[in-house]
């Protein structure tokens, strides 16, 4: 399959990670947005929000376990932060394979554009 994160998370593409599990992996946004953009990808191929099913609100509930970790770690708890999840075009997702970014280091504003 032909997907970026999917090369990315099963190491075909040499990436740092930040953090890694049998379930997910973390890593730098390449395109950073904030100080801290950290993209959070589940290992599975899933193409979108549209497409969970069944178990996999276990896997997104260990994505905000991680995402809190990081954010810990990273030095963006206290202040605060932002996990964001963009869902087909309209949303903002560009790559289709579902990520949560983690976005912190500044103000952030509401709404989002
Ligand atoms: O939510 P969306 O699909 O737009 O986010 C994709 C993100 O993946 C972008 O922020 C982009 O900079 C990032 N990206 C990356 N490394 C790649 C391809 C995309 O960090 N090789």
């Amino acid at each position: 399959m032909d997907c970026i994160f999917c090369k990315i998370a099963n190491g075909t593409i040499k990436t740092e990670f930040l953090y890694e599990d049998e379930r997910v992996v973390a890593f730098r946004d390449i395109n950073p947005v904030a100080p801290v953009h950290v993209l959070i990808v589940p290992k599975k191929h899933i193409e979108s929000a549209l497409k969970l099913e069944g178990e996999d609100f276990n896997l997104i509930g260990h994505v905000f376990m991680v995402a809190k970790k990081l954010a810990n770690e990273l030095g963006i708890a206290k202040d605060g932060f932002r996990i964001v999840n963009n869902c087909n075009r309209a949303g903002g997702q560009t790559v289709m394979h579902i990520h949560f970014h983690l976005l912190g280091g500044r103000d952030m504003q509401w709404p989002p554009g």
